[in-house]
Parts: structure tokens; sequence; C-alpha cells
């Protein structure tokens, strides 16, 4: 009976030895396994994030081919698709150093057209002198906005639409004076107080029906854009009404001009609701989602910025006359 007893014993210890091994074993084999799986998943990740920078980098040098393929194809720069620049602009005190900015930009890009739209009843010394003397190919208009159309200075910004008879203007002397038959160019609406990379000019260039891109410090948001998905417009990242059909600044668009000979009375509207000019707009030149053709490598680049210039405050004129007699010279163009 003892001897039973301790067979059983030392059975019962084998036992729980051997499975204790098979424990020890299977654990041990099991964090091997878990650190090399973690290995293996480490490294995917880096292969992952490797080929997503090739494929960054050949997405961009595909675009870069296709460029230098299309001016190939057009080897007398004369030839190139035209731009032309629709500017709307009103008699304020920034008003000079504005279009200053804004010439010395456009002064860097080949085969463009600068059609500045005066908001005035006729066209001022000051804008017709500039023009003169800007070295550029151009085109001055003007048409000034019915008083109740006009933002009152207490008025938030957003409240009306600002160059809209201006950029109608602009497109009316295209229609009359751009052959769709023989010519080729792209329209760009270019309000006078924004910032332009130059690279922006060559990303619109060979538009074919509508080109889209982010912009920069816009709509109370570091930058607005459309969103991109397998090279098409899914949406649009935007804070307000992201479920209006082009919910992009004017800056974040150009279009071919032919569009406007297929829709003849394609305008902006000026009893827009809120937000919706550039919706309508391009809802009235027939443009779906479908149409839209990304660029800032498929917009993930900040090209053009929403730039506002701050009201300069002249309360020292007063001061200046009363004190010494006089203020500045009148007949000093600022
Ligand atoms: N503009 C105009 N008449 C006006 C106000 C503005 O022609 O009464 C022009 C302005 O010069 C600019 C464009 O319209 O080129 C957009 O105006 P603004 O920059 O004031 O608009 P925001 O930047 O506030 O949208
Ligand atoms: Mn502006």
């Amino acid at each position: 009976m003892p001897l039973r007893l301790h067979k059983l014993i030392w059975l019962f210890f084998a036992a729980f030895l051997l499975a204790f091994m098979w424990l020890f074993l299977n654990f041990g084999l099991c964090t091997d396994e878990i650190r090399e799986l973690e290995l293996k998943d480490r490294h995917t990740r880096v292969i992952e994030g490797q080929l997503a920078r090739l494929q960054k980098q050949r997405d961009k040098l595909l675009k870069d081919l296709e460029y230098e393929r299309q001016k190939q194809a057009n080897p007398d720069t004369s030839d190139l698709p035209i731009i032309y620049v629709i500017t709307p602009t009103y008699a304020r005190l920034e008003q000079k150093a504005e279009l200053t900015r804004l010439l010395y930009t456009l002064q860097h890009v080949i085969n463009l057209h600068w059609i500045v739209v005066e908001d005035s009843e006729t066209k001022t010394q000051l804008v017709t002198r500039f023009l003169q003397k800007s070295k550029l190919s151009y085109t001055h208009l003007n048409v000034p906005t019915p008083e109740e159309y006009k933002l009152a200075a207490t008025d938030p910004n957003w409240l009306k639409p600002r160059g809209v008879l201006q950029r109608n203007a602009g497109l009316k002397w295209l229609r009359d004076n751009f052959n769709p038959s023989t010519g080729k160019g792209v329209v760009y609406f270019a309000d006078d107080d924004n910032t332009y990379d130059l690279l922006l000019f060559e990303e619109m260039r060979f538009t074919r029906k509508v080109s889209v891109w982010p912009v920069g410090l816009v709509g109370y948001l570091r930058y607005e854009r459309p969103v991109v998905k397998d090279g098409k417009v899914m949406g649009w990242h935007t804070y307000w009404r992201p479920e209006r059909t082009f919910a992009i600044d004017m800056a974040g668009f150009a279009i071919n001009a032919s569009l406007l000979f297929k829709r003849s009375e394609a305008k902006f509207s000026i009893h827009v609701k809120r937000g919706g000019l550039e919706s309508e707009f391009l809802t009235s030149l027939g443009v779906t989602l479908d149409d839209l053709e990304p660029k800032a490598d498929g917009c993930t680049k900040i090209l053009v910025w929403h730039t506002r210039t701050e009201k300069s405050s002249l309360k020292n004129e007063e001061k200046m006359i009363r004190k010494y007699g006089q203020g500045s010279d009148p007949m000093i163009e600022v």
C-alpha cells in the first residue's frame, strides 16, 4: 500500500512536471512568435512607408513628364495656352500696393493676359497709369457695383459677394475677344489681395475643363481643399457647408476658356446666398464633380493664400494738420 502511494506520488509529480514543461515551452514559443510577428509588422510598416513615398515621387515625376510632353508638343511658348487672369479691383488706400504686388507676381508668368476690372463709374487715373507702365499684356475695364449691393463698412465680409459684376465683365470681354476654335486659354479669377505662388499658374496651364487645388488661410481654417480619392474629387474639406456642390473659394479653381462658349449664359449671380457664388457659377457652366482635375499634388500643396490686408488708418493726418499746419501732400499718389 505505501509503495503504491509512493508510485502514485511520483506519477503525479511526473505528470505535473510534464504539464509544466509543456506550458513553459508553449508560452515561450508564443512570446517568440509574438516578437517575430511584431518585427514583421514593423518591417511591413517601414516598407509601406517607403512605398508611399516612392508612389508620391512617381506621381510627381509622371506629372513633370506630362508637363514636359505638353511643352514639347508646344515648342513655341507663344503656342502655350494663355492664362486669362480676371481681377476685380476698387479704389481704396491700399489699392496701388495690392496691384503692385500682384503685378510683380504676374510679370513672371509667360503667356498671360491680365483683365483688370475696376469697380467704378469710370476708369481711374491711378489704375490707367499703373497698367500703362505694367509691361504686361492687359485689358482695362470698369463697371460699378450698384450701391445696394455694396458691403457697408460695418457689414461682415461674407454678407454680400464682392467683385461679381466685375468678374462678369471680364467673362463678357473674353466671349467677345477670345476665339475658342483658334485659341487655347485658361481663365482664373485672381482677387487683388491674395498671394500667389508662381507654380500655381503652371498647374492650371493645361486645364481641360476645370482645375482645382487647395486655398490657404480661408474659411477660418488653415486651408480649404477638395477631398481627393484615387485622383477624383469626392467632396470638400471646409467647415462652412461642405455639402455645397462646389465648396471652393474663387482662388481655388481655373476653367478652360472654351467652357464659356459651351454655356454662353453662364456667369456669377449677385443674388446668391452666402458661400454660393463659386458653386452656382460652376453649376451654371454645366460642370460636374467628375470634371474636376485635382492639381497641386492631388490637392496636398498650398499654392495660393486668401490673404487680407489690414485697413490702413489715417488718424494722424488730421492731427498733423492741427499740429504742423499741413498733412501729407494730396498730389502724391499712394
Ligand atoms: N472688390 C471690388 N469691389 C468692392 C469690394 C471688393 O471690386 O466693393 C474686389 C476686390 O478688389 C477683390 C475682390 O473684389 O479683388 C474680392 O474682394 P475682397 O478681397 O474684399 O473679398 P474677401 O477677400 O473679403 O472675400
Ligand atoms: Mn480678399
